[in-house]
């Protein structure tokens, strides 16, 4: 399994992710391009933004990064 998730056009390393937004992005500016979009928090205080698909797929990889990091642990 790859370490990096494709979020907007960039692929991202995992290991950067420090939280991914729980309700798409509402702003009610009329010229949001983020809007619909999940905000994915990065170190460094830098944010991507991820469609739902993206933003399903980069918490199904984290998980089971994760549980596979258990796996090998125990
Ligand atoms: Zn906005």
């Amino acid at each position: 399994m790859s370490v990096f998730a494709l979020i907007d056009d960039k692929h991202v390393p995992l290991y950067r992710v420090i939280w991914i937004a729980a309700t798409p992005h509402f702003c009610g500016e009329e010229d949001c391009e983020r809007e619909g979009f999940y905000e994915v928090r990065l170190e460094q205080a830098e944010s991507v933004w991820a469609n739902q698909q993206q933003r399903d797929e980069v918490l199904a990889a984290i998980e089971s990064w994760h549980t596979g990091e258990d796996e090998w642990r125990s």
